[in-house]
C-alpha cells in the first residue's frame, strides 16, 4: 500500500480525533468512530476522484469547447 502525503494527513487527523474523543468516550468507542471516520473519508474522496476523472475523461467539445456530459455537448447536441 502506497502512502500519499494526503493519506498521512488523514491518518494524523483521525488519530487526533480519536485522542480527543477518548477524553469523553470509552477508548473502544473512540477507536471504532475513528476507524469509521477514516473509511468514510476514504470512500468519499475516492468517489469524488472518480467523478472528476469521469468528467475529465469525457473531454470538451471540439466545436465550441463546452465540457462534454453524457457523451454529448450541451451546446451543439441539443436535439
Ligand atoms: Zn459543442
Amino acid at each position: 500500500m502506497k502512502f500519499e502525503k494526503r493519506e498521512i494527513l488523514l491518518i494524523v487527523g483521525v488519530l487526533l480525533l480519536m485522542v480527543g474523543m477518548m477524553s469523553v468516550l470509552a477508548p473502544i468507542y473512540a477507536l471504532v468512530i475513528a476507524i469509521l471516520a477514516y473509511f468514510g473519508i476514504k470512500v468519499f474522496v475516492g468517489r469524488k476522484k472518480r467523478q472528476i476523472q469521469k468528467e475529465i475523461g469525457q473531454g470538451i467539445c471540439a466545436i465550441c469547447g463546452e465540457k462534454i456530459s453524457d457523451g454529448k455537448c450541451p451546446r451543439c447536441d441539443l436535439q
